[in-house]
């Protein structure tokens, strides 16, 4: 199942070798992105997550009211 995790883009820190979300390391070095979706931060993850929470939400309460 993907996730927000999955999704998010995963950055590294080329002087420290550390993971990291920003675009710029704490010791002031320029990251490069690992994997993710390039641009995709964790306030998009969350807008991301939350629009297909509910989109499940309404599918499933669509189907709810067929079969009920
Ligand atoms: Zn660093």
């Amino acid at each position: 199942m993907l996730t927000g995790a999955t999704l998010q883009e995963r950055r590294r820190c080329p002087a420290c070798g550390a993971g990291t979300e920003r675009a710029v390391h704490g010791c002031g070095t320029r990251t490069v992105r690992v994997g993710g979706v390039p641009g995709l931060g964790n306030d998009a993850v969350n807008v991301l997550c939350g629009a297909v929470g509910a989109l499940a939400g309404g599918a499933a309460a669509l189907l709810a009211a067929r079969t009920g």
